[in-house]
């Protein structure tokens, strides 16, 4: 199947001033109602990973998580997962950052990689990019790299794909809304 931007962006649903005045909120989940859709996404990360060179992948908290694991399970890679704050039960790491709400705390099993680990870090969308960043810093403090950002959907206005960029850090997204 190929890859149609058009009809997935038409599955994301633009929903205004959600959660709260002024940010359009992007709904994936009509996206996650179209089986060919689901598979369309999730096989255009596969084709690009597959023949890829890192060891892990960090999905995010909570939407990161659905395509995170099909790529992780499709390309037979450990899959980490980073939290909200208090969901994760054993030793944690955690990092402060800013999202277009407010203030929030990523965490991640302080045991999740050793140095050496290479890691594609995943979320359904980029928006300020505090939440990729946040990952970064995880991932560095565990003497692991970052081998590429990776999202659905970017929102360039809000700077966040670039700030990845001017942080060393590759960043790959299927589609954007300006
Ligand atoms: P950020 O950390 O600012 O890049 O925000 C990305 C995270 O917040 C992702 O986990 C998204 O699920 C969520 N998010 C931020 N802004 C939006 C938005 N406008 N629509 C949907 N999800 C969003």
């Amino acid at each position: 199947m190929m890859f149609d931007e058009f009809s997935i962006k038409s599955l994301i649903r633009p929903v205004p001033d959600f959660p709260k005045p002024g940010v359009v909120f992007r709904d994936i989940t009509p996206l996650f109602q179209s089986p060919r859709a689901l598979r369309l996404v999730a096989d255009s990360f596969i084709q690009r990973y597959v023949e890829s060179d890192f060891s892990h992948i960090a999905a995010m908290d909570a939407r990161g998580f659905l395509i995170g694991s099909i790529i992780a399970y499709e390309l037979n890679k450990p899959l980490i997962l980073f939290r909200k704050q208090g969901k994760l039960p054993a030793d944690v790491l955690a990092e402060s950052y800013q999202t277009e709400y407010g203030e929030a705390l990523l965490e991640v099993h302080a045991d999740s990689l050793c140095e050496g680990d290479s890691v594609l870090i995943f979320d359904d969308l980029i928006a300020t990019g505090g939440t990729l960043l946040a990952a970064a810093r995880l991932v560095r403090r565990m003497g692991a790299t970052v081998h590429e950002a990776a999202a659905i959907i970017d929102l360039p206005e809000l700077g966040g794909s670039q700030k990845l960029h001017d942080s060393g850090i590759p960043t790959f997204c299927l589609t954007a809304f300006a």
